[in-house]
């Protein structure tokens, strides 16, 4: 049976739990009310909001100290979405700084990676690490490594060795965790709590039940797969598969899920990007940061959103530009300036 918000509970022949993650604060609350994070298109409507604001303030700021908190964006994690959400945000601020913003200098504005490891991408090779980390430090990004943050209050950021950064914006991207509705019930879980499926992405102990994507993994040996699209969309085609033949009666044997590893990549900003493809074949740069893009054009769904978003992106490259610069009405959000 599955409950529904306001709506009588529904009966089912079969389940198909595919509801993904949400920002992991390992408990602390009050992180988790000062953060921003960057799940869902509202999430990104209330940072850009956040950056703007900050900007705008900013640039009419007497006081010095207000100032700099202002001026001063902390993203924590270092994963592909921090290394990303860094790069964009530097190339953010070198267009709009003293354009803009008259008063406002590139100089004066702090991008600060912080990454607990002792280095950034660490699901990719130690090299394309290294790149991710050189390029965003000649794009000015202030990079720490080995610095886990303790604590936040919306005004400033505290690491562990006690190092305190005034910032009125903390950009979360240290972790997430799976938003199943299954509640307590005895399924087996990674340490990360996704549900461990069998090899026909099964939940264990639930009849017609599967669960797919973020929310699961099937044990790979000691590992589960990454928490990335194309896990996501290959276990829901196969479960898909799975049902259909099941309601047809089909007689012949089901093969037990298998992934197929098509490479990860990360954009570092413009130019710069890292891919590792299976084999072990890696490049960075001009090219890694083209596989990338084409690679995120090619998976949008439908022909038409292909070529608009491909325009615009040309038109964004070409133009050294991010024209968008309003600020929109969102759900309340985790906090405010
Ligand atoms: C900023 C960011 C950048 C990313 N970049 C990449 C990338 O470049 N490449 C890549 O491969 N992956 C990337 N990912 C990861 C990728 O988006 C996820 O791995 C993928 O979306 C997982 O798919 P899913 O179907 O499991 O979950 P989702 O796509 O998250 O879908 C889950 C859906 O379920 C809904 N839902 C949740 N709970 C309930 C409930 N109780 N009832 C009803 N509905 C519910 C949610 O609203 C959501 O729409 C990125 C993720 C983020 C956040």
């Amino acid at each position: 049976m599955v409950r529904l918000d306001g709506v009588p509970p529904l009966a089912y022949d079969y389940l198909v739990l595919a509801t993904g993650s949400t920002d992991n604060y390992f408990g602390n609350q009050e992180l988790a009310r000062v953060s921003f994070g960057l799940k869902s298109l509202e999430d990104a409507t209330r940072l850009r909001n956040q950056v703007l604001t900050c900007l705008e303030r900013a640039d009419a700021e007497p006081d010095p100290e207000a100032r700099r908190a202002l001026l001063t964006f902390v993203i924590v994690g270092g994963g592909p979405t921090g290394v990303e959400s860094s790069g964009a945000l530097s190339e953010l601020m070198a267009i709009v700084a003293g354009k803009d913003y008259h008063e406002i200098s590139r100089a004066e504005i702090r991008i600060v990676l912080v990454e607990g490891a002792d280095r950034l991408l660490n699901a990719f090779s130690f090299r394309l690490g290294r790149y991710a980390q050189r390029v965003l430090t000649r794009r000015k990004v202030e990079v720490l490594t080995g610095a886990l943050v303790k604590s936040a209050n919306g005004h400033s950021v505290t690491l562990s060795d006690g190092t305190a950064i005034a910032s009125a914006t903390i950009i979360w991207s240290a972790g997430v965790r799976p938003n199943d509705p299954i509640g307590e019930s005895p399924v087996p879980r990674f340490r990360n709590a996704r549900i461990q499926v069998d090899e026909w992405l099964r939940i264990p102990g639930s009849p017609g039940a599967f669960a797919i994507g973020d929310a699961a993994s099937p044990r790979v040996g000691d590992r589960e797969l990454p928490m990335l699209s194309p896990p996501a969309m290959q276990a829901g085609r196969y479960v898909a598969r799975t049902i259909v033949d099941e309601v047809r009666g089909s007689q012949t044997e089901r093969q037990p899920f298998h992934y197929l590893d098509k490479g990860t990549m990360a954009t570092v900003g413009r130019n710069a990007g890292v891919t590792h493809l299976p084999g072990g074949l890696e490049f960075t740069g001009f090219l890694g940061w083209l596989t990338w893009l084409f690679v995120h054009i090619y998976y949008l769904i439908g022909f038409r959103n292909r070529i608009s978003a491909l325009a615009a992106w040309a038109w964004d490259y070409l133009r050294h530009d991010r024209p968008i610069r309003i600020i929109l009405a969102a759900a309340p959000g985790p906090k405010r300036i």
